[in-house]
């Protein structure tokens, strides 16, 4: 048995196998996991439904999904979520959150905008998983086809960061996912010194993300990935810091064994940088609380 410590808890995953098809675990089972854990919260933040075909994820394609599936499904979503927040509120604060999407590029905005006020979501994870139509961190085979397109990577992660700075400054999300996610098919060997624009988009997207009172997070879901290490790097937690950017966890979790996955680590890197605090979204009132946590 765990004992319930403030910093072990997460606010991005719980992408569950009823809601998203590339997840392994059930919703409820997610659920037992947290609680077995001992984690006082847990945000779920499914990934949401795009409204057009083009941006079907390739696993939904296979299974002939179509938009109108995906609206239906992300109802249920907020449904089934709400029944089991009253079901387990005794053990634990569960968070009905949404991951968004930056398409269609022209009119993303304004559709979950939509969804979020419809299924009542309570805060909201902002991501950036294409870049110009190009999906980049589903598998190495479309990342390399998005370098490509882009004429080499310096060129694609310039695009990446435009797109999460407007993103962040359209949507305001409340906190801003694996900044870095663009280099998760890099081995850590692979990573480019940055040029002075990429540096300068990068700083300019925290810019954006402090002044839209965002938080950003740190995503374990890297230790998993080619890249291993946590999202975002060591420098872009410094830049962030020196901003008075305020950090919180995600585990990303797509099964019950992701629960709680790498947040030691997580842990243990900011308190490496001298970072003692971190955000823990809560709820009171029916409303939305950020709690400023100790790690140590
Ligand atoms: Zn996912
Ligand atoms: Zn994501």
């Amino acid at each position: 048995m765990h004992k319930t410590v403030p910093w072990f808890f997460s606010v991005h995953g719980g992408h569950s196998k009823e809601f998203c098809d590339h997840a392994d675990s059930p919703l409820e089972d997610i659920i037992l996991r947290a609680i077995e854990l001992n984690m006082p919260v847990y945000g779920f933040s499914e990934h949401a439904p795009r409204n057009h075909e083009k941006y079907l994820y390739p696993e939904e394609i296979e299974l002939q999904k179509t938009p109108e599936i995906l609206i239906n499904s992300f109802y249920s979503y907020c449904n089934t979520l709400e029944i089991l927040q009253e079901k387990y509120v005794s053990h634990i604060t569960l968070l009905k959150g949404l991951e968004i999407e930056v398409v269609p590029p022209d009119n993303y905005v304004p559709f979950y905008q939509q969804l979020i006020k419809e299924g009542n979501i309570e805060y909201v994870v902002g991501s950036v998983h294409w870049v110009n139509e190009h999906m980049t961190d589903f598998s190495e085979e479309t990342f390399r086809q998005a370098v490509s397109a882009h004429n080499g990577l310096e060129n694609l992660m310039i695009a990446y960061y435009q797109t999460l700075k407007n993103m962040v400054v359209s949507i305001k999300p409340d906190i801003v996912a694996h900044f870095d996610l663009i280099t998760c098919f890099l081995k850590p060997e692979e990573i480019p010194e940055y040029a002075p624009n990429l540096i300068h988009i990068i700083e300019e997207t925290l810019e954006e993300v402090k002044k839209n009172n965002c938080i950003l997070e740190l995503n374990t879901s890297g230790l998993r990935k080619p890249i291993k290490r946590i999202f975002p790097d060591l420098s872009i937690i410094h830049k962030s810091a020196e901003l008075g950017i305020p950090f919180t966890f995600a585990d990303d979790s797509h099964n019950i064994h992701q629960v709680g996955y790498g947040l030691e680590k997580a842990r243990e890197l900011l308190l490496s940088q001298g970072i003692t605090e971190i955000i823990r979204l809560n709820k009171s009132q029916q409303k939305i609380s950020r709690e400023k946590i100790s790690l140590l």
